[in-house]
């Protein structure tokens, strides 16, 4: 993208409205607007954003098998009666009426409705397990819609759904699932603390959030700092082998870890004081085994191997996606602005030509940028080179190429790491090398 050209509005002041530092940084480096309270747009490079994390996201679950779909985002409230969930939600739904005075809603969140869509379709236990999951806008009308889009009305999730024969193999399928979720995060150039969180009236051990810290988080984190520095990517967990899940589902649970409403005290007293780890988390992901709450509610049975009917076990396992873009930079960015993991960035590198309008320089930028029109974000504006600097520190790529008059000349470019601040003088073919 040529910037002169885009529709990225950076701002040069903090946003008056914005109090935490990703928020304001998402406002000035172009990324969102906010139409309503609680609600935003996302400009084109925040979509990017938006997109390259939903894409992670998706490959791992299409690696533990989670098969994507897509749900609307208006529900029937019939459905949510069926559960019993209707009344009992509250006023974080929003309910809509259709011109029949139907009564609808906007999703805050798929277990009624990929329940019924299972039940429709699946009869016998031959065809099980099944995951489902999609990526969906969701509404909840938060009392406090606050700090951008990490607590937005309308906000962008990942859900998936499980459907298993039974207990065990419920559970199987819940450690796959965190497993997913922990190279998820690690993909996304964050690190996520799975903690137990809350079952609720159901009991049983099997909830975590992942919470990624930030000092601005609303939840109060405790945790063992053996949960530190593990690699998801690297790990051959094999994921059909029960006894080799079980062994990384007790890995990753048996350090101590929880948020401030499940903290244990005298737990925690148990852990040694140099592995003690206390601070703020953003919770980014949850994970839920909920048993047969629904299929039995809302009667979806299917046929065993003895020819009886049973309800499936179900799970739910949310992220937060929209959350994620800024949970990320709360945890990457520095005094200057956003520092984007490779991963996530809207562009691989920014094209800095220092001196639009010499011919030399715009010849080597023009050259650069033919390369990746999509990776890169040219600054071709007649700006000052000082406010090229600071623009692309702001919006965070990974890379600055550098095209001054000067090394133009011996056919060199400046390259910039943004992550260290380190530069080094490249050939454009070097530089090329590194960044693409
Ligand atoms: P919170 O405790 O922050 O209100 P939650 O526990 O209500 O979140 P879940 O129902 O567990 O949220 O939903 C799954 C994920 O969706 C959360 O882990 C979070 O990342 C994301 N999420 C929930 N509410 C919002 C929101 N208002 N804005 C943005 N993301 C959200
Ligand atoms: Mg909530
Ligand atoms: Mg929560
Ligand atoms: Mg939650």
């Amino acid at each position: 993208m040529r910037l002169s050209r885009s529709f990225l509005p950076t701002l040069k002041e903090n946003p008056a409205e914005a109090q935490i530092v990703s928020h304001r940084l998402m406002l000035r480096a172009g990324l969102i607007r906010q139409t309503a309270s609680g609600i935003y747009a996302w400009l084109p490079a925040g979509l990017k954003v938006l997109r390259n994390i939903s894409q992670i996201v998706r490959e791992e679950q299409d690696r533990v098998d989670a098969q994507e779909v897509l749900m609307p985002t208006l529900q029937s409230a019939d459905l949510w009666r069926r559960s019993g969930r209707y009344d009992a939600y509250g006023p974080e739904m929003l309910r809509i009426q259709d011109r029949h005075k139907r009564e609808l809603l906007y999703g805050p969140t798929n277990e009624e409705m990929v329940t019924d869509l299972f039940g429709q379709t699946v009869k016998s236990y031959k065809d099980l397990p099944q995951v489902l999951y999609h990526i969906q806008w969701k509404f909840r009308d938060e009392m406090r819609p606050r700090f951008g889009v990490m607590r937005g009305r309308e906000f962008l999730m990942k859900d998936a759904y499980s459907f298993d024969v039974d207990y065990a193999s419920a559970v199987a399928t819940y450690r796959r699932m965190m497993l997913a979720y922990l190279r998820t995060f690690q993909r996304l150039g964050v690190r996520a603390v799975p903690m137990r969180a809350d079952t609720g009236p159901i009991g049983g051990e099997l909830s975590h959030e992942f919470l990624i810290l930030a000092p601005t988080g609303e939840s109060g984190v405790f945790y063992d700092a053996a949960l530190e520095d593990q690699d998801w990517l690297d790990e051959p967990v094999d994921t059909n082998n029960p006894d080799a899940l079980e062994a990384f589902f007790n890995r990753v649970t048996s350090p101590y870890a929880a948020t401030d409403e499940m903290h244990d005290a005298v737990a925690w007293e148990a852990v040694p004081e140099e592995q003690k780890r206390e601070g703020r988390g953003v919770e980014v992901g949850h994970i839920f085994y909920f048993g047969t709450k629904y299929t039995q509610s809302m009667g979806v049975s299917v046929s065993g191997a003895d020819g009886g009917q049973f309800f499936p076990e179900m799970g739910s396992y949310g992220i937060g996606v929209s959350r994620l873009a800024g949970a990320i930079i709360e945890a990457c960015h520095d005094e200057n602005g956003i520092i984007w993991p490779d991963s996530v960035a809207p562009f691989r590198a920014a094209i800095l030509n220092l001196k639009s309008g010499d011919g030399l320089c715009d010849e080597m930028c023009e050259q650069i940028y033919a390369k990746a029109p999509e990776a890169f974000l040219y600054d071709d504006r007649p700006e000052r080179a000082g406010v090229k600097f600071a623009d692309a520190d702001l919006m965070g790529h990974p890379w600055q190429i550098v095209v001054g008059p000067r090394s133009a000349k011996e056919g060199r470019v400046e390259l910039k790491r943004r992550a260290t601040g380190e530069r080094q003088e490249l050939s454009v073919d070097e530089a090329l090398a590194l960044v693409l």
